[in-house]
């Protein structure tokens, strides 16, 4: 028996059989690699995640973080694996050679990366802020800045961080009131104040390089006057090494419901006015700038509700499969017959089967997400480049906000599925639920992303990117209701297909006139409504493959269409028992998720604007 983490038969369905990763290997700079190497990189990262990542997670969840006089320290638990992480070069995979990286496709490091999300999100936090601020020096920074800041980052001996939010400015960015203020050697003096900071401080590193949104003194208010700096926690000396300290304080840490071992920190910037920073960029393209980079942050986001999904289910059903409790069904009333493993129970069945779905479904999703940005850089024409980029924009926000949502679903439905086990620390369930949370809410929350949907994407240039998607999609039903098989479940995708495709049209009208307010209202909705119809997509296009090859399998096995026949190699071979899976939870999904679709969307064209109309104090009344 493997980890109980990631299906990676399953992972190796959706990159080989469904997506065609191969077919990366065709552009240049993903050229040297083969799908030898694919799988021998998500097995290294199978290794790793289970044998160092894995064992530090309770470790990290109990140890936490500790604030002691200015000084944060992460869980003792996470520097050995840290350190190793570093060491065997994961910790900037994608990047080319010259930086320390592997150059590796986003989407292979995506498949990688679910092991380690799944393994200990929170000790992942760390790399994975480090990687997001070293981009954004690699993409805007100067030739000095990248030596001086990046190399250390990539290599994992600095970390890095992403200071938006203060008390005033969450979700508005734009309301900022962090300052900068020219000194006469070019360089900037910052001050103010930034919370929530993911990994702010902490001892695993030798420096920490923090990437700053702050208006420079005199620039228009609101997101446009807002520009962004590097400042390090200590300067960096003409040795390129640490040096002086750089008046960054941190005045706390967050205790928070989750990710306990990820340092939460409110950071201090000039409160003794000799806070320096170095503008990254030109002036005031600080939101553009960090714009540039929320494809792969976000995908990273979304990646993390599919981690813990993933780590959920697969407790669940190994848990459901050794819990012995109650007859089965049809030995109720035989107080002699013996209690049988819970996975029995229809109950139990249906939902492992709900999970199974949107964790196979989210899996091909976010990987299709990946997939797209990798070929929006290397393919090999222009429109091509900006077809996948188009593509990858409008999937983002659903990515983020679709998998965060229902990976928390997911944990719920382990604990429930583990009893009253599942409410307590003896088993990992709890902790999933706890770390998931926050995927909901930073990086812009759920609701912030469906505004980004509904509001950017699905309108940018006249709904090109939403009409070629739809299209697809359509292509898909047609060609799933050539299998007899999936012939139902294709016709149900197609009316799914149609009514998401009407209440999409109808945003495109209502935003023109006095209905604005209905696409604005109902967008969270609307991005649920997507999502699922996306799962659905996918878990069809998986299904109609496993049919195809299901047919190869029974065919050669002699068994032909004889269903007792078939159901018994089933429960020998393991091949077909993964296709027949995959068949069973796109049926599943079709009929009890993308059947409900078109009553979804009735009930948004319905446009009931009383959640807007009502008084607020109707919300109950006021104290
Ligand atoms: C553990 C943790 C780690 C974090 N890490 C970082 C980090 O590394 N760097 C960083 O900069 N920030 C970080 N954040 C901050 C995070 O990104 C913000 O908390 C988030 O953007 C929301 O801002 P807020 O908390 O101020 O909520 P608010 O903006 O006050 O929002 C509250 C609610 O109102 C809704 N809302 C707000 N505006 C609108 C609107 N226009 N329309 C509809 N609904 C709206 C929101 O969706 C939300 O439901 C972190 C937060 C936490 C808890």
């Amino acid at each position: 028996m493997g980890s109980m983490l990631v299906n990676r038969r399953d992972q190796q369905f959706v990159l080989f059989e469904q997506l065609g990763v191969e077919k990366l290997f065709t552009a240049e700079k993903f050229h040297d690699y083969t799908a030898e190497d694919v799988r021998m990189l998500i097995g290294e990262a199978e290794k790793f995640a289970v044998n160092e990542l894995e064992p530090a997670y309770k470790p990290g969840d109990e140890q936490g973080c500790t604030f002691t006089d200015g000084i944060v320290k992460a869980p003792p638990a996470f520097h050995e694996p840290y350190r190793k992480l570093c060491a065997a070069g994961w910790n900037c995979a994608t990047k080319d050679p010259d930086v320390g990286g592997q150059g590796m496709p986003l989407t292979v490091f995506n498949a990688c990366a679910e092991w380690f999300n799944a393994a200990n999100f929170p000790l992942m936090m760390y790399p994975g802020l480090t990687w997001g601020a070293a981009n954004l020096i690699d993409k805007y920074g100067s030739e000095e800045q990248r030596q001086r800041y990046m190399m250390n980052m990539y290599a994992g001996t600095w970390g890095g961080t992403m200071c938006l939010t203060e008390p005033g400015a969450g979700s508005d960015v734009g309301a900022l009131k962090t300052r900068a203020v020219r000194r006469d050697d070019g360089t900037w003096l910052i001050t103010g104040t930034k919370i929530f900071i993911s990994c702010g401080d902490h001892d695993m590193c030798g420096n920490i390089v923090h990437m700053v949104l702050a208006r420079i003194e005199g620039d228009p208010p609101g997101t446009d006057g807002i520009s962004i700096f590097i400042v390090p926690k200590y300067r960096v000396g003409a040795d390129g090494q640490p040096g002086e300290v750089n008046d960054v304080s941190t005045g706390n840490i967050e205790h928070k419901m989750g990710i306990k071992g990820s340092a939460t920190c409110v950071l201090n910037f000039g409160e003794n006015d000799a806070c320096i920073g170095e503008l990254l960029g030109e002036a005031r393209s600080g939101m553009r700038i960090m714009f540039n980079m929320m494809n792969e942050a976000r995908l990273e986001v979304g990646m993390q509700g599919l981690g813990h999904a993933s780590a959920a289910f697969e407790h669940a059903l190994a848990y459901a499969r050794e819990r012995v409790q109650s007859r089965a069904v049809w030995d109720f009333a035989n107080p002699a017959a013996s209690p049988v493993p819970i996975i029995e129970h229809a109950d139990v069945r249906r939902v492992l089967l709900w999970m199974k779905a949107y964790v196979e479904g989210i899996r091909s999703l976010n990987y299709s997400l990946a997939y797209a940005i990798d070929f929006s850089e290397v393919a090999g024409d222009a429109a091509e480049r900006e077809r996948w980029h188009a593509i990858a924009e409008l999937l983002t926000p659903v990515c983020k906000a679709f998998s965060s949502d229902r990976a928390v679903d997911i944990c719920s439905l382990a604990i429930d599925t583990y009893g009253g086990y599942g409410y307590c620390s003896e088993y990992p369930v709890e902790q999933y639920m706890r770390d998931a949370k926050i995927a909901c809410l930073y990086e812009g929350t759920n609701g912030i992303q469906a505004l980004d949907l509904v509001a950017r994407k699905l309108p940018s240039k006249g709904g090109r990117a939403v009409t070629a998607l739809f299209k697809e999609i359509g292509a898909t039903a047609a060609k799933v209701a050539k299998e007899p098989a999936l012939k139902r479940d294709a016709g149900i995708l197609g009316n799914a297909l149609q009514a998401v495709s009407g209440l999409t049209r109808q945003f495109g009208v209502w935003a023109e006139g006095a209905g604005l307010v209905v696409p604005i209202l109902y967008a969270r909705p609307y991005l649920d409504i997507l999502g699922d119809l996306l799962v659905g997509w996918h878990l069809l296009q998986g299904a109609a493959i496993a049919v195809r090859n299901l047919e190869k399998l029974y065919g050669a096995a002699g068994v032909g269409s004889d269903a007792a026949g078939r159901r018994a190699l089933a429960r020998t071979d393991n091949e077909i028992a993964f296709y027949e899976g995959k068949v069973a939870a796109a049926k599943f999904f079709a009929v009890n998720i993308l059947h409900g679709l078109p009553a979804r969307c009735e009930s948004i064209g319905m446009m009931e604007k009383v959640p807007v109309e009502m008084l607020d104090r109707s919300l109950g009344m006021e104290g």
